[in-house]
């Protein structure tokens, strides 16, 4: 009996280090992959100029991983250390709350769900196992206590004036890095509208109306009935617009898309997207949604992942760049890498430089490169957060 005891308590020992220790990085690890990995090469003239851009990106997943934003990582693509050494100033963090078992870009139901056993693995409060809501508050108070932590290195955006704030310190300390939060989809309102404002004052500025399922509010793009805003979503939609807080168009169903354009009185955002243009599938947008889009003033992040530029290089995304340009004109687009969402990219953020270097060779001007880089997101931050 004391033997089968003992073996009972060794295995559960075991149990624990592996699903604890072993399993969270093993996941992240495996799920985040670099094809090429650091240090990055890049010609002397990208170099330079890269060095005075203002870089920004749209959607980085990076705060569902178990892992310190302030310590430079040994996998997945950004931290701190990462993102000044790529020289970004500005990333949004989105979080993930939800995503379907064997998830891909053409159908899916909220029946399952990855999430709750990442969420066990790592620990998260126990509030955050169940509830969708808690989980968002969960991965947005990592954030805040990273920055809290940071010697003032990382600051968090939640409305115009802090954009003009960092942008004055940015001028002398090239360190200093922002983010901005974001959801990746309205489920983590959890069918609840009233659950938007406590998003709000947690910091969260853009939510994403679904993400790879049909939820309470939006049809999404890979969910089973891809339908149109619900009318509850209309009411989210309002009350977004009324707060100043961003719509976020990626992974949105066609009729969501457009019935969010409908009502549009302000730029949306789709944070991390391909272009049918150079890469024809059912995640990526239409020259016609992008030119409606474009219509509201809003910004488009090209992803840098395989599905939404149909390649594997800064070469591919700067053709994706260099057609969305030429589609709807340059202060539309932008950088939406995605890095940290469970996609392999062609590198991590030290070497968005060669993104720089590929559009020099697309033709693009220096000061059409600055907008594509950064300037169109922190222009349309510094206007239209609250
Ligand atoms: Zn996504």
């Amino acid at each position: 009996m004391k033997k089968l005891l003992f073996g009972l308590f060794i295995l559960l020992t075991v149990a624990t280090i592996v699903i604890f220790g072993f399993v969270p990085s093993y996941v992240g690890k495996d799920m985040n992959r670099t094809i090429n990995p650091p240090p990055y090469s890049a010609s002397e003239t990208a170099k330079e100029l890269h060095a005075r851009l203002l870089v920004a990106d749209l959607h980085a997943d990076t705060l569902m991983w178990n892992r310190d934003l302030l310590e430079k990582g040994s996998w997945g693509h950004v931290d701190l250390p990462r993102l000044q050494a790529g020289n970004v100033a500005v990333q949004a963090f989105t979080v993930v709350t939800k995503t379907p078992r064997n998830m891909n870009i053409e159908a899916n139901t909220g029946d399952t769900d990855n999430i709750t056993l990442l969420a066990f693995a790592e620990r998260w409060p126990l509030a955050a196992l169940t509830n969708l809501t808690e989980r968002a508050l969960y991965q947005a108070s990592r954030l805040h206590e990273a920055a809290a932590r940071s010697n003032g290195k990382l600051v968090v955006l939640q409305t115009k004036d802090d954009v003009t704030k960092f942008l004055q310190r940015r001028q002398s300390e090239k360190d200093v890095v922002a983010g901005f939060l974001g959801i990746e989809g309205a489920h983590a309102l959890s069918g609840k509208l009233e659950n938007f404002d406590r998003l709000f004052d947690a910091g969260f500025r853009m939510i994403g109306m679904a993400h790879f399922f049909d939820n309470e509010m939006a049809g999404s793009a890979h969910g089973a009935a891809k339908g149109g805003l619900t009318e509850e979503g209309k009411k989210l939609v309002e009350r977004m617009q009324e707060r100043d807080v961003f719509i976020d168009l990626a992974h949105a169903s066609a009729k969501t898309i457009d019935d969010v354009l409908d009502m549009a009185r302000k730029p949306v955002f789709v944070s991390h997207t391909g272009v049918k243009g150079t890469c024809d599938n059912n995640r990526n947008l239409s020259d016609d949604q992008l030119k409606r889009i474009a219509l509201t003033g809003g910004v488009v992040g090209i992803g840098f992942w395989d599905t939404a530029t149909c390649g594997t290089d800064a070469k591919a995304i700067a053709k994706a760049i260099r057609y969305t340009v030429n589609l709807i004109g340059v202060d539309h687009v932008a950088l939406g890498s995605d890095y940290d969402g469970a996609i392999t990219a062609p590198f991590d953020t030290t070497g968005v430089v060669q993104i720089t270097d590929a559009l020099l060779q697309e033709g693009f001007s220096e000061a059409e490169i600055k907008k594509i880089m950064g300037e169109n997101i922190i222009r349309t931050l510094q206007f239209f957060l609250p």
